[in-house]
């Protein structure tokens, strides 16, 4: 039968194909083949919706609360919903016979095709083909289109082309599922299906305008219907066509007249012009993001699908959302913010789409007065932002869960895991110095600044003699240890906090801008409170163990008992020896991921090389990598330090995290923070790009499976495009305001003219490929 829409799809190295149904992987691949657009996430679940099928809308934002624990993104109707029945079977894959079932995600151009073969209990051979996007011209659409022949006889079919509105959130073992919202209007105005929801605590409206279109035999009509017969001849295909646009009263105030005007809109714009707007939105975006590697096609393709998944989670239309630690994919941490989105995910936007990083700083912004709340309660001064947060500022970290053992476990996250505010202004200051978008800093970022600063010198204690400020009672990204004093990282991203938030103060206070005074006037910051910041800023406690110049992860680590690993997993990844029960892992070296080696990442000037080298090794030996936000670190970290084996290992393992299910919960969505991860280890790591004090960095070193690489990366209001080779590389400067810009490549400055290209030779590094 013919492929109707092969001529549709890109070259190869843009496509994930899956070659046949496996209802084992089925949760997984729902996974993988997520399509979306920032606003709105919808798994690759099979259109018939087969036995076991875990269907996912989501929205950005759109959360509740009621019958859960905690708030949790909502699992919204399915509006792709979409099932055939020839004289009382299904054509589905577990009801029918599977002859052939491919699937392909085009990433880049933001399309799922399926073509199917389908055989009955009376052998009769029926072929399926599906395409479908959500548009990324325009995020409240969706489009979905349908072949279908029956190939050996004649057939009476049942159509039924639904949303479906019978979805729950997936249940936990303490919960059960949870249904989020019921259906407040189901009526049809001419030929269009209008469906609307209601959530039942945060009252938020989403309504779904939906129109089939049928075509056969030279004729089509459009229809309403949610059910219908029709009839096909032998080889007779039939198509149809799905539009739908959703709109929630989040975004607009009448829902309803919005999703029918917008889709009778892109009806008269029709399948192809749709097709069209979407290709070309999908090119803008992937030509700021891609990036270009020669001549390994599988770290090429698989590189570009991790990229894929952050493309389709940032989102440029909306400030009040950012992105959870499971993108628009799946109910894994109900959809929840965390650092993920500071340190793992911003930096791919400040770099590629700086709107997105920006929203999602504005996210933060908006929950501002939240966070000042919480401290308060806390007893603290400042924002205290929430470890986990949703639609408001409030902490929303479940406080227990039960384990598979129905073990009742406490979680301490939420009361301890204060980085995360380190973390927010990290996040500021890095915005801040590869856009130098004032306006935003004036707008939100100083303020950001300034009240987590304030979080900081509230809630540490000064030694007796005045000279060391702790931080007691912590958890840092190491969430084995509970309950510890000064983590590192909390220390340190503390003390960065304060310092900013003393830098930029004093540079505001130089210009003295209306804003400024403002601002200044409405927190009532004082000359004094700024003094007191600088005086923690430099006395903030990080011990380590001179001799082997290693940093102890938390005070009291170094006597923890240290057990070798001695097994590895077949991935080659470290496994907890035997000897150790797991609830006793707080009395011993094991660390779960990177935590004294994220410093050395996000920090690296501040290490001497050996520095980096000697506690990288020392961490090696001692983190498991129980979370996916630890490998792709440990590669970018090796590889500054020497380590390529070892960086390289971790590279890969970190590249495939989903499309293998490493972490054996992909099913429960994308792992946000390792997509991240993996673009800082590729640009940070082997490209050596860095910004800091208004100078940015190349010191480029390429894998021995990498031979070029290309990308762009977008820099204070302009961009660079960066060619890469083995002992030459190439920086194109494009920037609006004619001039210098001031780089470093290797160890030294150079100004660059805007519009000339300059090529640099020989890496001094060369002679250390691995
Ligand atoms: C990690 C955290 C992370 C969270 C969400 C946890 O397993 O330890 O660092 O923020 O997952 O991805
Ligand atoms: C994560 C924590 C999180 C908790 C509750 C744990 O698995 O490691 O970071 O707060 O789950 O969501």
């Amino acid at each position: 039968m013919k492929d109707f829409f092969k001529n549709l799809l890109s070259e190869d190295d843009w496509l994930i194909k899956e070659k046949n149904w496996e209802r084992r992987l089925q949760g997984v691949r729902e996974s993988l083949f997520t399509l979306g657009n920032g606003y709105l996430g919808s798994r690759g679940v099979l259109e018939e919706i087969p036995y076991d099928a875990n269907q996912g809308t989501y929205i950005a934002g759109l959360y509740d609360k009621a019958g859960a624990q905690v708030t949790e993104l909502v699992n919204l109707p399915n509006p792709i919903k979409f099932k055939i029945v020839v004289q009382g079977e299904k054509v589905d894959v577990v009801a029918m016979d599977v002859l052939s079932q491919e699937r392909i995600l085009d990433m880049k151009k933001g399309l799922l095709k399926r073509k199917a073969l389908f055989k009955n209990s009376k052998r009769q051979r029926f072929d399926y083909q599906s395409l479908r996007f959500f548009s990324k011209d325009d995020p409240h659409l969706g489009i979905m289109r349908i072949y279908f022949t029956p190939l050996d006889s004649g057939a009476d079919i049942l159509v039924e082309s639904s949303i479906d509105a019978s979805v729950t959130n997936k249940g936990i073992l303490s919960e059960g599922r949870k249904e989020h919202f019921g259906i407040t209007k189901l009526t049809s105005f001419k030929d269009i299906n209008y469906l609307c929801v209601e959530t039942f605590e945060s009252k938020v409206s989403v309504g779904y305008a939906a129109l089939l279109k049928v075509k056969k035999g030279g004729k089509s009509f459009t229809t309403h219907k949610r059910s219908f017969h029709l009839k096909l001849g032998k080889g007779e295909t039939v198509c149809f066509t799905k539009i739908l646009s959703i709109y929630t009263s989040k975004e607009v105030k009448n829902v309803e007249k919005k999703a029918i005007n917008s889709l009778r809109k892109s009806v008269v714009i029709g399948f192809d012009g749709l097709l069209n707007k979407h290709f070309k939105a999908w090119e803008r975006s992937w030509d700021f993001s891609d990036i270009s590697i020669k001549p390994d096609k599988n770290i090429q393709k698989v590189l570009r699908f991790n990229l894929y998944h952050l493309l389709i989670s940032g989102n440029e239309f909306n400030d009040r959302v950012s992105i959870g630690a499971r993108t628009l994919s799946g109910e894994g941490y109900r959809g929840h913010i965390f650092w993920d989105a500071e340190i793992f995910i911003l930096p791919f936007f400040v770099y590629t789409n700086p709107v997105v990083a920006k929203n999602m700083l504005l996210y933060r912004f908006r929950i501002l007065d939240e966070a000042r709340m919480n401290a308060r309660v806390e007893g603290y001064k400042g924002a205290l932002f929430a470890w986990e947060s949703a639609d408001s500022g409030f902490e929303v970290t479940p406080k227990w869960s039960r384990d598979l053992d129905g073990r009742v476990i406490k979680i301490h996250t939420g009361e301890m895991e204060d980085h995360i505010v380190g973390d927010i202004a990290y996040a500021v200051c890095q915005y801040y110095e590869a856009t130098d978008d004032r306006q935003f800093m004036l707008k939100a970022g100083l303020e950001l600044l300034f009240e987590t600063a304030r979080f900081w010198a509230s809630r540490g204690q000064f030694s007796r003699d005045k000279s060391v400020y702790h931080l007691k009672h912590v958890i840092g990204p190491d969430e084995f240890h509970v309950n510890v004093d000064d983590n590192a990282y909390t220390n340190v991203l503390a003390g960065f906090n304060l310092a900013n938030a003393v830098r930029f103060y004093r540079q505001n206070k130089r210009e003295s801008r209306r804003v400024f005074r403002k601002l200044i006037k409405k927190i009532n910051l004082s000359e004094k409170e700024v003094r007191d910041w600088e005086k923690i800023a430099g006395s903030i406690a990080i011990s380590r163990d001179e001799k082997n110049n290693v940093i102890e992860s938390f005070c009291g680590y170094f006597q923890k008992k240290y057990v070798p690993i001695k097994n590895l997993d077949h991935n080659f990844m470290p496994l907890l020896p035997k000897t150790v029960n797991l609830k006793d892992i707080g009395q011993t070296q094991f660390v779960k991921q990177a935590d004294v080696v994220m410093l050395l990442h996000l920090f690296p000037e501040d290490y001497s090389f050996e520095e980096k080298r000697d506690n990288f090794l020392y961490y090696n030996k001692r983190t498991l990598h129980e979370s996916s936000l630890s490998p792709s670190i440990y590669a970018a970290v090796g590889w500054d330090t020497g380590n390529y084996h070892k960086a390289m290992h971790y590279f890969h393992y970190a590249l495939y995290t989903d499309l293998k299910n490493y972490c054996g919960n992909t099913q429960e969505g994308i792992h946000a923070a390792c997509l991240g991860g993996i673009w800082q280890a590729v640009i940070y790591g082997f490209a050596g790009v860095r910004a800091t004090g208004g100078v940015i960095s190349f010191n480029p070193h390429l894998p021995s499976e990498i031979e070029s690489m290309k990308f762009k990366l977008r820099y204070r209001g302009g961009f660079f495009s960066i060619s890469l080779r083995k002992n030459n590389f190439e920086i194109l400067p494009r920037f609006k305001k004619r001039g210098k810009i001031k780089v470093k490549v290797w160890d030294k400055i150079y100004m660059l003219l805007s519009n000339k290209g300059y090529v640099f030779k020989q890496s001094p590094r060369g002679d250390k490929l691995c």
